[in-house]
């Protein structure tokens, strides 16, 4: 039966393909793609697992068949009945041989998944006794992994290009690894969402999320179409469904019937052709039509990216978000020469175009991982976030600085600081830069000079420009944030979403003042918040005197189209109505 379910369109675009729930079970299990050679072995380490699993019961039931009742009650000995018979049924192997066959599944998340599949038929029993069955097989699952963990399984393997992406989805593919597949979880880390970066998914949805949570900026950044805050979509839809996913409605549609895919299928060729239009603007200026230059930069994640970025026509990096560099890695910190091949990295890539660094920014929906700076506080987004964390920990922050002032001496570099809000916090990483440069010069190691910038995205920076213009360079509005500390709204919470508002009045004059104040006073002001690659709201900034965009880049030729049919001279009287208005979403309806 098909299903519709609605949650936040996050990236755009439509994927049609075969769901992939991930970390849906209790148990937590490496998720990875093994290479079409490994099908055998990895079929033999489950079978290997099971059959030891199914010796240890056997030993289990023979020792106690020596007891007497008081020590092994019959229930023991019929409980074990049951496991061996669940163990040894054909369904179970067969299925797990499936998924590792047909989707190159690694043996663990064949078993879950098939577990999933079988619990499924135990929930739609009629009789109570076998519908309990379902935690007996559970038992026998998680018996059955442990004894993989001893069977040679890797540890956390994240899921890599192993497997053909096929370009047209085409349904009458069958069972094989060519059909599309898409991630179908109840939340996803934005560092689970960097392991995702490179793998074969045409779209994802997640239960929770919002627009502008790190999620689904990553999601934007990888340009497949995605849904959050889709409620219990993990829930209702099944391992291996047919799903759509209309990344521009937000919609997600479950067994989608034939007439609904043919729709959906026309839909797709439509935004390819679109796209195949944009490409002819790539190497077009980005000038509007009354000759004001528009400099468009890219949002990146880690230094590979700088290559898309260079390929989507970015002018440079208005955003490196370091801290991805920082997440996921178990407690090991990337060292000074770690970051430092790793930012040199990105400022080669960008082969002599300016490359933005902003240190760490860990915190608030972007942990480190468990068991590090524990971000577990009763409030994280107003805790020990970004340049707070840094500043807590001066030996971190200096191993960063070193690093990035030493690729520096390989290309322009700017260096930018997240979430500054107070006098003593300017002074206090003003002194730690001071601190680094000096360490070099100790050490007699080589590093280039830096523009200094800081991030305007607490209203309290925004409402003390003056301070923040006597110390920088420049300055980059981080409207993400602006917008959540502004509204008081957790941009990572989908239930609040309808709240956020980036055409609220107070957010538009936090906006429009920091980038007339930077104007007047010869600064240097991009946005690099998701509001810089929001096609509909290009000409508003325009309007302001905004620029300098930074976006992530499958945004920056739709972006450029705007500006190549803007006329800032119009713009601007036309924004400082909108800036006025009560309701400016109404006010910019009404046109120029
Ligand atoms: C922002 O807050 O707008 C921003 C660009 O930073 P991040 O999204 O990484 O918090
Ligand atoms: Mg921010």
């Amino acid at each position: 039966m098909t299903i519709s379910i609605h949650g936040l369109p996050v990236s755009r675009g439509v994927a049609i393909g075969r769901a992939v729930l991930v970390a849906s079970s209790p148990m937590d299990v490496a998720h990875y793609f093994i290479q079409p050679h490994e099908v055998e072995s990895e079929i033999a380490r489950a079978r290997a697992a099971r059959d030891s699993v199914i010796e240890e019961l056997y030993r289990l039931q023979e020792s106690i068949s020596h007891m007497g009742p008081k020590e092994a009650p019959h229930e023991l000995s019929a409980l074990l009945d049951v496991h061996l018979m669940l163990l040894q049924d054909d369904e179970l192997i067969r299925g797990v041989k499936g998924w590792v066959a047909d989707r190159l599944y690694n043996a663990e998340w064949a078993l879950t998944a098939q577990l999933e599949v079988i619990s499924r038929q135990f929930d739609e029993m009629e009789d109570a006794y076998l519908r309990e069955r379902k935690a007996d097989l559970e038992q026998i699952v998680e018996r059955v992994l442990r004894a993989m963990r001893g069977v040679a399984s890797p540890i956390t393997v994240p899921l890599q290009r192993n497997v053909r992406r096929p370009s047209q989805p085409d349904l009458l593919l069958g069972d094989t690894v060519d059909v599309p597949l898409v991630l179908v979880a109840q939340d996803l880390s934005p560092a689970d969402m960097l392991h995702f970066k490179h793998s074969v998914f045409a779209g994802f949805v997640t239960d929770v999320g919002g627009k502008t949570s790190h999620t689904a900026i990553v999601a934007r950044s990888m340009d497949i179409p995605a849904v959050v805050g889709a409620r219990n979509c993990s829930q209702l839809v099944r391992q291996d469904d047919w799903v759509i996913i209309d990344g521009d409605a937000g919609v997600v549609i479950v067994d989608p019937s034939p007439i609904i895919l043919a729709e959906y299928g026309f839909k797709k060729r439509q935004r390819e052709l679109e796209r195949g239009r944009l490409s002819r603007l790539l190497h077009t200026p980005s000038v509007t039509l009354d000759g004001e230059k528009v400099q468009l930069l890219a949002n990146i994640e880690m230094p590979e990216d700088a290559s898309g970025a260079l390929q989507a026509g970015a002018l440079g990096v208005g955003l490196f978000r370091s801290e991805f560099l920082f997440m996921g890695r178990r407690g090991h910190l990337p060292n000074e020469e770690e970051q430092f091949q790793a930012y040199k990295r990105a400022v080669d890539g960008m082969q002599g175009l300016p490359v933005t660094i902003r240190t760490v920014d860990v915190g608030a929906d972007k942990p480190l991982d468990q068991g590090v700076h524990d971000a577990a506080h009763l409030n994280p987004a107003l805790g020990l976030r970004a340049i707070r964390w840094s500043l807590a920990d001066p030996a971190m922050f200096l191993t960063q600085l070193r690093a990035i002032l030493r690729a520096a001496a390989f290309g322009q570099v700017n260096l930018l600081v997240p979430m500054l809000a107070h006098a003593s916090e300017i002074h206090q990483t003003l002194a730690h830069i001071a601190q680094a440069r000096a360490m070099l010069d100790k050490r007699g190691q080589a590093y280039g000079p830096v523009q200094l910038g800081a991030m305007i995205e607490i209203p309290a920076a925004a409402l003390t420009l003056k301070l923040f213009l006597k110390h920088f360079d420049f300055l980059s509005i981080g409207t993400n944030d602006l917008i959540q500390y502004t509204l008081a709204i957790d941009r990572a919470d989908e239930s609040v979403a309808h709240l956020y508002d980036p055409l609220h009045p107070a957010v538009l004059q936090l906006v429009a003042a920091t980038i007339a104040e930077c104007r007047s006073q010869g600064k240097g002001v991009s946005v690099c918040g998701e509001m810089a690659g929001d096609v509909g709201l290009t000409r508003l900034l325009l309007g302001m005197g905004l620029r300098s965009f930074s976006m992530h880049p499958a945004q920056i030729l739709a972006v450029k189209q705007e500006v190549l049919r803007a006329d800032t001279t119009r713009l601007a009287p036309w924004a400082q109505r909108v800036l006025e208005a009560e309701n400016p979403a109404l006010a910019m309806a009404s046109g120029v």
